[in-house]
């Protein structure tokens, strides 16, 4: 860091620090930039917790249990709310692979019940995805060649990515103190004062923070002690847009010396239980959330039929619009340009298929037939325009 940044970064301390309170409703901690195209340094302090104690996690984990991080396995689903009536983004935890994963990683003491129904919608998508594989042929193609054919093929695209919307994903827990909103240097989200919070990260953001901590702990540090805190910076970065986000972690080599206040708060460790916060599922909750994305696919799928039924339509609309004006003893409209005499009926070469465009579609060319025959009978165009136009539509 340049003596310009920390003097700017001193500055912004002073003038804007704010002050610590534990509230009473929990909130999560957010890491900025929400929006697309920007980048921010969120600053944290971490501490180690006791997740057993979490309404949530009690009678499932021990309660002696003490981590700096939690991975628990989630989904997202969007849901209206009913607060407000937005379509909102809820993440809910997922009983069956947090089960497998407490017992793996935590020596688990019980479990959450029941089978997960948003396990079972995703494979349903699994299921197409490998079913049309199947079809296709590309299965156990080297990596390369099944990427290609993966992108060449847009169903396959849908399932695959219907497949991973639903299914569990991984989420790590860790108890913050966020640094940068003490520091004013990040906007407070609905708390009215900086306090413990509960940070959720994907996999890529935990394997940096755990490597910083392997690092540190073969140093004899352990960051995480009152004693010895250092600052973990987390960067989100959304330069490139939506989904693309792009993490990176960095843990400050010398120790942060809190203020005799900050210092006080951190040491009372008083960190709220998130509970209310991570959604366990009901049953009509999930079924609300997979009937909403049912009916956004049908609404998909119809508005992409409706789409290229206008398309045609209009296509078809022209086609006989044109033919229609080709007719015995009528000025044909321009670009259609047959020869037409004064006192004779359209001869054959006057309705080629061609300027008529009649092979845009099948359907269309079925129309135009008919359309044809309909108004421009045997005797006043003579039997080879017939045979023509039959030609066309058998092709
Ligand atoms: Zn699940």
């Amino acid at each position: 860091m340049s003596i310009e940044e920390l003097i700017e970064r001193e500055e912004g301390f002073e003038k804007a620090q704010r002050s610590v309170k534990r509230t009473t409703s929990p909130i999560l901690a957010t890491l900025y930039p929400r929006e697309e195209g920007s980048i921010f340094e969120n600053r944290f302090l971490m501490v180690s917790f006791f997740p057993g104690r979490f309404e949530i996690f009690k009678g499932i984990l021990p309660p002696d249990l003490e981590v700096l991080d939690l991975g628990i396995k989630v989904h997202f689903v969007s849901v209206e709310d009913e607060d407000s009536g937005e379509i909102v983004n809820k993440m809910v935890l997922c009983p069956e692979e947090t089960n497998e994963k407490f017992r793996r990683v935590y020596g688990a003491v019980g479990e959450f019940k029941g089978k997960c129904p948003l396990c079972e919608y995703a494979q349903e998508w699994w299921d197409r995805y490998n079913e049309r594989r199947t079809q296709k042929g590309i299965k156990g193609l080297p990596t390369e060649e099944y990427r290609i054919a993966v992108q060449q093929d847009a169903m396959l695209q849908r399932y695959r990515s219907q497949a991973r919307k639903f299914s569990a994903i991984s989420r790590y827990m860790f108890a913050v103190f966020d640094l940068s909103k003490y520091e004013g240097k990040k906007p407070l989200d609905a708390e009215e004062y900086c306090e413990y919070q509960i940070l959720f990260v994907p996999e890529s953001v935990f394997s940096g923070i755990a490597g910083f901590v392997r690092s540190f702990v073969r140093s004899g540090i352990r960051f995480w002690d009152i004693n010895s805190l250092h600052v973990v910076s987390i960067i989100r970065d959304t330069r490139e847009g939506f989904p693309k986000v792009k993490y990176s972690v960095a843990v400050e080599p010398r120790p942060y010396v809190p203020s005799k206040e900050l210092r006080e708060y951190l040491e009372a460790k008083e960190i709220p239980d998130p509970s209310p916060l991570i959604n366990s599922w009901t049953e009509v909750f999930v079924r609300k959330a997979i009937e909403r994305e049912e009916d956004r696919l049908v609404a998909e799928s119809r508005e992409e039929g409706q789409r290229v039924s206008v398309e045609v339509q209009k296509r078809d609309e022209e086609v006989k619009q044109e033919v229609a004006q080709v007719q015995p003893g009528r000025l044909p409209p321009r670009g259609v340009t047959p020869r037409v005499e004064s006192d004779v009926s359209v001869s054959k070469a006057d309705v080629e298929p061609s300027q008529v465009r009649v092979e845009s579609t099948r359907v269309s060319a079925e129309e135009v037939v008919k359309s044809v025959e309909e108004r421009v009978t045997e005797e006043s165009l003579g039997s080879p325009i017939r045979r023509r136009l039959r030609f066309t539509k058998d092709k």
